[in-house]
């Protein structure tokens, strides 16, 4: 993914600072931006929602089991489009997903490097509720990282072992809700250089699919996770996200008192939930894009294991799952999906 935005906005208490410095596209964020920040961000423009109390059990992660597929995931090597493990890992997502219902979606991506065959699966959980919240992850590795040992602990495998271990949460369970789709995403990274037509080869696939087929219209929330393992967990406020979306999930985490995880800083981030905010879903990124001093372990070799914490993943996870609490719980008062395709701002 990248910061899409020459800019990068701090939260100090109520004040918006913007910044013209370091900020451009795949550029990382000021170390320590926000560490005088008390409050959330606030987009003054965007409706305050009442929400209504969640009825029915809370679901909560299994976070050391979340933690064990990371280290399989990040296990199985380099996961770029075209290697070995590609495959590798889409025949563990088989293997976990085995008693799910379960689609693979195999498409070629166009890039600079050629057609490179990829693979989306979606792992779908019905529910009672007429409509359906997607939750989403990337699988992939960067391609032009093929010659080195990254193997994305953090960017990648944390979110598709998230998603995994949510799944053990949904699977067996009657959903007294909205149906919940779990989509595992390829071709997130872009194959030469960040551009609208060289990144979200998966998403973009699968979101003009579903603009075909119908689907879009029926998705109330389409979620992603990306980056959530790191142990210093600080997920941003994303500008190019749904405003209540993100003031739902910040609802989630204050009710589970993980808010001083959330949103002490702000940022217009590029990625899988992009080509679905086109499409007019609602969206929300949840990204801690500030990974190591200066965002320094990104897309670099450090990005390892060692990075993680099995509670980074248990607050992301919970918050998550409480925000399908109170998406199924205020249903009635959520925004009717904008009428054609919306361009983040
Ligand atoms: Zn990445």
């Amino acid at each position: 993914m990248a910061l899409n935005h020459r800019r990068i906005c701090l939260c100090v208490a109520a004040l918006t600072l913007f910044c013209t410095w370091g900020c451009e596209r795949g550029k990382s964020a000021p170390a320590n931006a926000s560490s005088s920040a008390a409050q959330p961000a606030q987009n003054s423009s965007a409706p305050q929602m009442q929400v209504s109390e969640p009825k029915g059990p809370a679901l909560r992660l299994n976070a050391e089991r979340a933690m064990q597929y990371v280290k399989d995931i990040v296990t199985i090597g380099p996961r770029w489009p075209g290697s070995k493990g590609q495959e590798k890992t889409a025949a563990y997502l088989r293997a976990k997903l085995k008693n799910d219902s379960l689609i693979e979606d195999a498409f070629e991506g166009d890039t600079p490097a050629g057609k490179l065959a990829m693979r989306n699966f979606i792992a779908r959980f019905p529910g009672t509720k007429d409509g359906i919240i997607v939750l989403a992850a990337h699988i992939d590795t960067p391609y032009p990282l093929r010659n080195t040992s990254f193997a994305g602990a953090n960017d990648g495998a944390s979110s598709t072992g998230l998603l995994l271990a949510i799944a053990d949460q949904l699977r067996g369970k009657k959903l007294e809700g909205y149906s919940v789709w779990l989509a595992f995403l390829d071709g997130e990274e872009a194959v030469q250089q960040w551009a609208a037509n060289d990144s979200d080869y998966g998403s973009r696939h699968l979101a003009a699919k579903w603009q075909q087929d119908g689907t879009t219209g029926k998705i109330k929330a389409f979620i992603l996770a990306d980056m959530i393992g790191d142990a210093d967990l600080d997920i941003l406020r994303d500008d190019n996200s749904t405003p209540w979306l993100e003031d739902m999930v910040f609802e989630a985490a204050k009710r589970l008192g993980y808010q001083s995880h959330f949103f002490a800083r702000e940022a217009g981030m590029d990625d899988d939930h992009t080509p679905f905010a086109r499409s007019g879903v609602p969206v929300a990124d949840v990204i801690d894009f500030n990974y190591g001093y200066n965002n320094s372990y990104w897309h670099t070799t450090q990005d390892t294991i060692d990075k993680l914490s099995p509670r980074s993943l248990q607050i992301t996870g919970d918050v998550i799952l409480e925000t399908l609490r109170l998406l199924n719980a205020n249903a009635d008062k959520l925004p009717a999906p904008a009428q054609g395709p919306r361009v983040p701002s």
